[in-house]
Order: structure tokens, then sequence, then C-alpha cells
């Protein structure tokens, strides 16, 4: 196993942040003054110093829990065996785990015929959607860095989980692409600020250009007049733009996919439409930020193994792949299924829904609260890049990188839990079956 970074004797350890897809490689962690949880020790992003407070400075005690009550490890696994041998259609549910935590999820699944979803998983059905009916060209963070002099971000300037997005974008670094230009097309009120931080980089300029209508007829009208598509009464601001585009060497569209308004997917296409075009005579490519909590990567995982991605089903009748119906707060509302088994490694904000079906959860030790009860079964598990290593996807899809834990947990591995899970399901319907 990796060594403990916190143990390091030759001062801080590069870590990577497993808090978001943008995975920054470029930071080290150390026990908070007080000495109570973790914090960075050097580097800047606020969801990561958040994420980082909720894990203590050393490994966990929490012990598991089966119906409220405090349990060993394997009576706490017997009894989730238990509730998923006699389910005849579970649903696995949160699904915030690293490549090593999905093909096990994937392997249980596939014995108990689970239906599969993440949280969040309407939206990150809109980019797997659009992907599937149209296909699209996206870029990578590296080609991003290296060569886009025209970056147009839609609605708003990335936040929240992805705000450190232009920092990995190097914008901030010099010699690299001697002059870039940041289009914000729509924005908020308090991105003109924003735009004036990202403008005090040499080289580096800015500009809002309004939607015109909304976001749906701003993109579709765009693609129109890059297609040299007869339009008429077009706004200066957005023709300036298209021009823009065809002109740069290399132009990257960005979206937070769960910024995106309902029915986003048709969003999502127009710019790849745009981007098709743009390719046909310079360089272009988009970038979707979106599929963060292990979301991304599970569907990458489940993808490769099955040649689906997730809101899958693989039952008796083979594989299911159903984006619309196979929905967790639906299924659960129309009692289409008969138990949860709910993960979220990386988040304790990340709980299950309130349902009476039994409950499995296996997460963050902060979430015990929400298993605490009758038919439930809690198993606290260690989280990839704290407690111990694992892989997760990058925001860009092709790029996985290694996470090095921040000590050596005292938790299981959720690979290790779900494999005795399986286990255990296997046994007990073949001891029920004639
Ligand atoms: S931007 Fe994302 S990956 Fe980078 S430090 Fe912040 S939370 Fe972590």
């Amino acid at each position: 196993m990796t060594e403990s970074l916190l143990a390091a004797e030759s001062g801080p350890a590069r870590w990577t942040c497993p808090f978001c897809v943008l995975l920054c490689d470029d930071l080290s962690v150390r026990a908070s003054a007080s000495g109570t949880s973790l914090e960075l020790a050097d580097g800047e992003c606020a969801s990561a110093r958040s994420g980082l407070a909720r894990f203590p400075a050393t490994p966990s005690a929490a012990t598991p829990l089966v119906d409220g009550h405090p349990a060993d490890l394997a009576g706490a696994i017997a009894a989730a065996a238990r509730i998923l041998a006699v389910s005849r259609q579970p649903l696995f549910g949160g699904l915030g785990t690293d490549v090593a935590g999905a093909r096990a999820v994937y392997r249980l699944a596939c014995e108990t015929g689970a239906i599969c979803d993440p949280a969040g998983g309407a939206v990150l059905m809109q980019s797997v959607r659009s992907l599937q009916d149209r296909g699209g060209f996206t870029t990578t963070l590296a080609e991003v860095r290296t060569r886009a002099d025209l970056i147009v971000c839609l609605n708003e300037l990335p936040t929240g989980e992805a705000a450190e997005f232009f920092a990995r974008c190097g914008l901030a670094e010099e010699g690299l692409v001697p002059q870039r230009h940041v289009v914000l097309l729509g924005g908020k009120a308090d991105d003109p600020a924003g735009l004036a931080a990202l403008a005090r980089n040499s080289g580096v300029t800015t500009e809002v250009v309004p939607l015109h209508g909304d976001l749906f007829s701003t993109v579709a009208l765009l693609s129109a007049l890059l297609a040299r598509r007869s339009v008429r009464a077009v706004p200066l601001p957005l023709s300036a733009l298209a021009d823009r585009l065809r002109a740069a060497r290399y132009a990257v569209i960005v979206g937070q996919t769960d910024r995106l308004p309902a029915q986003g997917g048709l969003i999502v296409e127009a710019i790849h439409r745009i981007v098709g075009t743009l390719n046909a005579t310079t360089r272009a490519g988009a970038m979707w930020l979106g599929g963060g909590n292990g979301a991304g990567t599970v569907n990458e995982v489940f993808t490769w193994l099955s040649g689906l991605p997730l809101r899958t089903r693989a039952g008796p009748a083979g594989l299911e792949h159903e984006p619309l119906c196979f929905d967790t707060s639906r299924l659960l509302a129309d009692a289409a299924v008969d138990c949860l088994l709910w993960i979220s490694s990386f988040d304790p904000m990340c709980a299950p829904p309130v349902s009476p079906v039994p409950l499995v959860l296996l997460g963050h030790p902060g979430l015990a609260s929400s298993a605490a009860h009758v038919g439930s079964v809690f198993i606290p598990v260690s989280t990839p890049g704290i407690g111990s290593a694992g892989h997760l996807f990058r925001a860009d899809g092709g790029t996985v990188l290694p996470l090095v834990p921040v000590y050596r947990d005292t938790l299981p591995a959720l690979a290790d839990v779900l494999g005795r899970i399986t286990q255990g399901v296997s046994a007990l319907r073949a001891r029920a079956s004639p």
C-alpha cells in the first residue's frame, strides 16, 4: 500500500484531490492546527477545503450498524447479503466510488439483477444521451492548457466544484498560449468580477456576449450562423462571436452539466454540432464539467464492462438500458424496487432518499444516521484518496488518475465489502434453490 502522506518525512507529499472531476494533483494535505480534521497544506480551493474538513486527522473508528445497533463487519455483511438475496428488484444508487469500487458494484449488480443509477443521474444522462444520439468532439485539460486560444463558457463561469477550472487550464501561466480570449455566453450578476479577475492574467482578454432569448435559442442561432445558413436580424455580438470562433486556432466550449436547464441535452447536442462545424476548417472541442462524486467514473466502468452506461439493469433478460425510467426517485415513488443499496464514499452529505424499502448503506462514517433504523444496514467504508488508494476518471473522460491515501485506514475498502456481499448473496441463493 502507498505510504501515508501525513507520515512523509520529507515534507508534504503531492496529493490528488478526489472531491471533483478536475482531480487537481498539485496539492498537499496536513492535519489541521486543532488536530481534528484534515486541511490543505498548500494550494487553494474552497471545495477541497470543505471536503477535507469532513475527514478526521486520524483514521476513523466508525463501526457498522444493523437495524440501528452496532455490529461487527462480518455480521453487517451477512445482514446486507440477506436483504439482497430476497430482493426481487434491487436498486443501487448514489454510486460514489472509484474504479475498483465500480467494478465490484457491477459484479453485485449482475448477481442480483439490480438497476444502477448514480446520485445526479438525470444530469449525467443529459450528456450521455446526447453523446449516444449524436456523438461529439470533446477535448482534454492538457489540450485546453496548451492550445486553446478561445474559451467560451456557457451561461456562467465554472463555479462550485469546478471553480478551479481556469487554474487547471493554465491561464495564470505565462508562455503556454500567448493570447487567450475568454467569452461568457450569457452570465450571472457576479460573473463580471470573475471575468475581471481572469483578465488580470497576462495575455488574457474577456468579453460577455448576451443571450438572444434563452440558452437554447442562442446556441441554435450560433449553430446556424456557423453553418452559414440564412438568418435574419442577428444580434451583432453573436455574429461577432461566430466570426471569432471561425478565426480561432483552437476554440473550446465549456459547460457545467449540472447548471444546464431542464432538457439541457439539447444544448449539449447543439454545442457538439457547432464544434463539428468548426472542425471542418479549424480545431475545436467541448468540455463538459460533470459526473463528480464518482458518477462519471462509475459510468465509464459500466460502459467498458457492459457496453452500456448507467441506468442499466443486468438481469435475466440481458442488459436493459432505460435512461428515463431507471431514475432513482421515480423507481422509489412507483414502488418498482424493493430494496436500496446506496454508496457514498466521498461525501457524507450525499444521503440516500428516505424510502420504506430495506436499505444497505455503504459510505462515509458521517452517513450513519441515515441508516440508524430497523430494516437497514450501515457499513462505513474507506474513502479513496483519504484512507485508501484508488483511481478516478477526470472530467476529460480518457484520463484516469491514481489517488494516494492520506493515511492508512481502519475502514474496509468498498470493493472488498461488495465482494463479500456478492459471495454471501450467491451462497444464500444457492442454498434456497431447489
Ligand atoms: S478544483 Fe476540484 S479537484 Fe481541484 S482542488 Fe478543488 S475540489 Fe479538488
